[in-house]
């Protein structure tokens, strides 16, 4: 009988157990910016090896990423504290360390919650934030949260700084975040692909940034390793059957899923035809991974394709407006049987796609839209129409 050397990776993975309690320290491959020159937005494309891992995943399925936090944002919060870093502290499940260390491995150090707010009144004794804290006074908190971060709370609440244990008593533990995988398993095997959005924004003067996001984009390159576990997603996957037509609606990172439900229908040769919807804000700069769909739409392997670049011209075009369009073939896609997927924004994209879904079974199938509704419920119940949305 063969026995595998015991420094065999799926070995030591098995032994290990890779997953949510402990993530694989994947080495990156490669990151690449998609956008051009000039554009607004800072999209990633992150090539990660999941070799000897013994982990696994699925087109549709999520990568968590455990980051760490930024030096600089961890310095700006030793300093409106007052403290130097280098006091020990206990950081539960893990030990006494470092303060400066635990606010850089372990804790949730920018997300202001009502929760922090209140464990900081409770540590400062402030008046004013114990105010903010009171039932009625709930417009003014939430006046007071947007925008900010944990950081600008301790300036303003504790002027005159913090006990070490009492700034590592505010913080949760500092969760992973999820990205949807890009890519299939069967054409990068060994490999997970990811489409990161950087977050960066300014805020009462204040330039901040996305942890995770920008952890992945400034803190790590070829060579370094992000710990990982793969989130399976069991609600967003490709028909079982691969004659089915699908109808893919992917604006902006949303395109990640269906870059790899694509590359698995191309692997596995599937028959079904797939129609894609992209948008993002400019066509010069924001195409994301353009050269790709286009030698798809060549080969076959993608029959439609439908872009929305909403600042090309004066007036806001989005997915939704180009489903419109051509409602009466996208009806007619449905009425074959098409699956009906869409990733991305869910504060206003997905509503807005699932209002034109309806207007479109409402117009082309002579329903009106109380019976569009709850066709399109049937539909998700029979995984027709399935979202990923965040
Ligand atoms: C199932 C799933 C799949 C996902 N797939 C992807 C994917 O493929 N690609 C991708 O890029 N992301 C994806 N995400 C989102 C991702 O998980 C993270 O939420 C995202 O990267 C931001 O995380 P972060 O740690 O960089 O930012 P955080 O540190 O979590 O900061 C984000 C927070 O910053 C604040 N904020 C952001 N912008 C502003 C602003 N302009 N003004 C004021 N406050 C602001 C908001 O409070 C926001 O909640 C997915 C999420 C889920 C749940």
């Amino acid at each position: 009988m063969f026995n595998p050397p015991v420094t065999d990776p799926d070995v030591s993975a098995v032994a290990v157990g890779y997953g949510k309690k402990h993530p694989f320290p994947a080495p990156v491959l490669k990151e690449v910016l998609l956008n051009g020159k000039g554009s607004a937005k800072e999209t990633w494309h992150i090539e990660l090896s999941l070799e000897g891992s013994g982990m696994g995943y699925e087109v549709g399925d999520a990568l968590a990423v455990q980051p760490v936090n930024a030096p600089d944002v961890v310095e700006s919060l030793l300093r409106a504290a007052g403290l130097g870093g280098s006091e020990s502290v206990d950081v539960r499940n893990v030990g006494v360390k470092p303060l400066g260390e635990a606010l850089r491995e372990d804790f949730d150090i920018t997300g202001l919650t009502r929760n922090v707010l209140g464990k900081l009144a409770a540590a400062t004794g402030s008046e004013a934030l114990s105010a903010m804290l009171a039932d009625e006074a709930k417009e003014s908190l939430k006046a007071y949260v947007d925008g900010r971060q944990i950081v600008d709370a301790v300036r303003d609440f504790a002027p005159d700084g913090l006990a070490a244990d009492a700034l590592a008593g505010l913080f949760r533990k500092l969760p992973p975040r999820l990205y949807s995988i890009a890519s299939s398993p069967l054409a990068h095997p060994g490999e997970v692909h990811l489409t990161v959005g950087a977050v960066r924004y300014r805020s009462h003067g204040v330039e901040r940034k996305g942890v995770c996001s920008t952890f992945l984009a400034d803190q790590v390159g070829a060579g370094d390793r992000v710990p990982v576990f793969v989130q399976p997603n069991k609600n967003f996957r490709l028909p079982e059957d691969p004659s089915v037509p699908i109808i893919l609606v992917g604006p902006g990172t949303g395109i990640a899923p269906f870059r790899a439900f694509i590359e698995h229908r191309v692997a596995t040769g599937a028959t079904g035809k797939s129609w894609l919807f992209f948008g993002d804000q400019h066509y010069l700069h924001d195409f994301l991974y353009q050269l790709e769909w286009q030698d798809h739409l060549k080969r076959g392997t993608l029959a439609r394709l439908d872009v929305a670049f909403s600042r090309d011209q004066p007036e806001k075009l989005y997915v939704q407006h180009r489903m419109l369009e051509h409602a009466r073939e996208l009806h007619a896609w449905l009425e074959e049987g098409a699956h009906f997927y869409v990733c991305g924004d869910a504060s206003r994209m997905a509503a807005d796609v699932h209002d034109a879904l309806v207007t479109i079974l409402e117009q082309q199938g002579g329903m009106t839209r109380d019976a569009a509704e709850a066709r399109l419920d049937e539909m998700k119940h029979a995984k027709r129409y399935q979202r990923d949305v965040y």
